[in-house]
């Protein structure tokens, strides 16, 4: 590949177009050794110093860390940025998909260049440690996982007011509680009440049930207070059914009116429930059931 078509590359598809000038890429350029390799060739190993970074420059490239892709990398993309960054070894594999050309900048080439040109390596420096961060924060989020246990509250359109009212009664107890709740019943608790929630998800009837029985199946619910209206049909009625049937799979107490969503409220308080579990057959039995299911499998 020759020079011009390489500061094309650099230029067009990749996003330093838009932090540095032409100059400054065709300094860059200078300074990347080309390199051609097959499909299948790891270009960067887990646990290995960092100590070069590539510039995608043809072919795909896919960066894995186990058994689990991160991401796959096209003509314009850079790989191994970390090189700029704390971490001093690489924390996933890189390796081709399909024949590929690569620039390579090792930390030798960033050391010629801060010699011929400090302020401009420097700024490399600066743009590749951003591109870090933001990876490593992007990395962060997919990685978090809720460990929170809420208490949800929801209510349908007829027992929204009894819903308030019985949330005005408790709040003291209730803000003991992560709370969530759905859409619509979320919006009005914080106005009714000043009960702050700690996740709120789409209105009931768009999926907000659903998604509470999400989460109950993920163990961050330890008790549903849900004011069912009695008297009158609803569109998301197998969504209604499906979250009560999952408390009962998971045995997450469910309380359907102010009556027994203060009993909840005063059993979950009395932290009974941490100190005396009680055996779940249904779910047991079930996981049983399926291991066997894998087994003969
Ligand atoms: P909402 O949903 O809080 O958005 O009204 C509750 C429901 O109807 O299930």
């Amino acid at each position: 590949m020759n020079r011009n078509a390489l500061i094309e590359i650099l230029q067009q598809e990749g996003n330093l177009k838009h932090c540095f000038s032409h100059d400054e890429i065709e300094r860059l350029a200078e300074h990347l050794s080309i390199e051609t390799v097959q499909a299948e060739t790891v270009l960067m190993k887990k646990g290995e110093p960092s100590c070069s970074m590539v510039f995608i420059l043809d072919g795909l490239v896919q960066v894995i860390d186990g058994d689990r892709q991160l991401a796959i990398e096209k003509p314009g993309s850079i790989v191994g940025e970390s090189l700029f960054s704390d971490e001093a070894t690489r924390t996933a594999d890189t390796r081709t998909i399909e024949q590929t050309t690569v620039g390579r900048f090792s930390v030798h080439d960033f050391e010629d260049l801060l010699n011929k040109n400090q302020p401009l390596a420097l700024k490399f420096r600066e743009y590749f440690r951003t591109i870090t961060r933001a990876r490593q924060q992007q990395k962060a989020a997919e990685n978090y996982t809720d460990t929170r246990k809420y208490l949800a509250l929801i209510a349908h359109n007829n027992m929204k007011e009894s819903l308030m009212e019985f949330c005005g009664m408790h709040s003291r107890k209730l803000e003991k509680f992560p709370l969530m709740a759905t859409g619509t019943t979320g919006s009005m608790l914080y106005k009714k009440t000043g009960l702050v929630l700690s996740k709120k998800v789409a209105s009931g009837p768009l999926g907000g049930d659903q998604a509470v029985g999400t989460l109950i199946s993920t163990r961050n619910i330890i008790g549903v207070i849900f004011f069912r209206d009695p008297l009158s049909p609803h569109p998301h009625h197998a969504d209604i059914e499906a979250l009560g049937r999952l408390c009962d799979v998971y045995q997450v107490p469910f309380a359907t009116n102010p009556q027994s969503g203060e009993a909840i409220l005063d059993y979950l308080l009395s932290g009974k429930s941490e100190r005396e579990s009680i055996p779940n057959h249904v779910l047991q039995t079930y996981i049983q059931g399926q291991t066997k299911v894998v087994e003969a499998g």
